[in-house]
């Protein structure tokens, strides 16, 4: 939901902090936190107005909220788009994609190094309600290509890829979708609009999981998409209406918030990504560093032009090992060992993060999806924090010097 606003000619980073709807009468400078699920109606007729959508105006909580709106027209303005829709959590938003854009024989085409749980959604539930999926290579744009059918009606793609950090050419994918009739929609979570504009690049829609950079100190689950704002009120408000995926105040608030610092704290997390990603790749027990950063990753050209010459705040290592087992145990050892940093699956908060991803975000993956994926048993995650770098390296360094 969008209201009316003055803010058409400002930048970015005055966005960030000033986009909400209006102040209330008591002229609270830090956004109201409107915590109510129904909403008095001045009159009888414009209640029936209101609830029919002729008129602008709140009615039920399910259906949208002040400070929701906020956190919305803040997102919007961020990533470029006319409007924005919140939900509960960046799932809940895929899933309202889908609601809205998807009935049964249609198709979607994917890259199979999406986020684990989208990938179960996309291939498994919704292949329930006769929606067909094609899982792809993330970069060979041949196999999108050559994956399009009659029936395509969305590509979704993810880029930086968690774990991996594979990135897709967001340009050259919108090409194939459009060409197809087809929408192409772009998982914003990693490079966040702070790093990356995919609409500026062709997009139609950006998915985010507003858990992770954009509240950024690891509070709250949300997530939102970013569209037009006819396809907003058309496709996906009816189905927030009735499925009741809806964003609470209170998360959208502290969300809305943390966007305030999303361009500051991208910039210091990527430096420290940086900093830690060079480290890793000097250091005898690592076999590969996967950061967009180093000029070792296959799309490095590509990703310094889409993520304005930063690589992002997560990356990942494979520590030197022979063979799956060796390489669970040492992994597992290595993350034993640390004392402070966060053992822990999320990412895009202010501490460093390290997982595991063949046992925890992957793990629900078949053994063939995973290694379709790249997702080995030696495979560290880690989502960089704001501590000092040589804090970071220091507390890795307890397992890794012990090969
Ligand atoms: C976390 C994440 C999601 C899902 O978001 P939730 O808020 O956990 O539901 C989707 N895509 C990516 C890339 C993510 O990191």
């Amino acid at each position: 939901m969008t209201a009316k606003t003055r803010l058409d000619d400002l930048h970015i980073e005055t966005l960030a902090v000033r986009a909400a709807v209006e102040r209330s009468q008591y002229g609270e400078n830090s956004e109201a936190l409107y915590l109510t699920s129904g909403y008095v109606q001045p009159t009888a007729a414009a209640a029936a107005a209101r609830f029919a959508g002729d008129e602008e105006g709140y009615t039920y909580g399910r259906y949208g909220n002040p400070t929701v709106s906020s956190m919305e027209m803040r997102l919007a303005a961020l990533e470029g788009t006319e409007a924005a829709m919140g939900t509960a959590s960046g799932m809940a938003a895929i899933l309202m994609m889908c609601m809205g854009l998807l009935k049964a024989g249609d198709h979607v085409v994917c890259s199979r190094s999406m986020f684990g749980s989208t990938i179960k959604l996309i291939g498994s539930d919704l292949a329930k309600f006769g929606v067909e999926s094609s899982f792809v290579s993330q970069t060979d744009l041949n196999e999108w290509q050559a994956a399009v059918r009659p029936n395509t009606r969305l590509l979704f793609a993810e880029t930086p890829t968690n774990p991996l950090t594979e990135v897709c050419d967001i340009q050259a994918l919108a090409d194939i979708a459009h060409n197809a009739g087809a929408l192409f929609a772009v998982d914003n979570c990693f490079a966040t609009p702070a790093l990356q504009r995919p609409v500026a690049m062709g997009a139609d829609i950006i998915m985010h999981s507003g858990t992770k950079y954009l509240d950024g100190q690891g509070r709250v689950m949300a997530g939102a998409l970013c569209a037009s704002q006819e396809m907003i009120t058309e496709k996906f408000l009816p189905v927030l209406k009735s499925g009741g995926m809806t964003l609470a105040p209170f998360n959208a608030w502290v969300v809305l918030k943390g966007m305030e610092t999303l361009d500051l704290r991208m910039r210091a997390q990527t430096a420290r990504a940086q900093i830690l990603a060079e480290w890793l790749e000097k250091h005898p027990a690592v076999a590969r560093v996967h950061y967009p950063g180093l000029a070792s990753h296959p799309q490095h050209d590509l990703a310094m032009r889409q993520m304005s010459g930063l690589g992002g705040a997560v990356l990942s290592f494979d520590v030197k090992a022979e063979g799956p087992e060796q390489s669970r145990q040492r992994a597992f050892h290595v993350m034993d060992q640390m004392q402070m940093l966060s053992l822990a699956t999320n990412l895009g908060d202010t501490k460093t993060m390290v997982a595991h991803p063949a046992s925890t975000s992957h793990g629900r993956l078949t053994e063939a999806q995973r290694q379709a994926a790249g997702i080995g048993q030696g495979l560290i995650r880690v989502a960089v924090g704001l501590e000092y770098p040589q804090d970071v390296q220091a507390d890795l360094t307890r397992g890794l010097d012990t090969f």
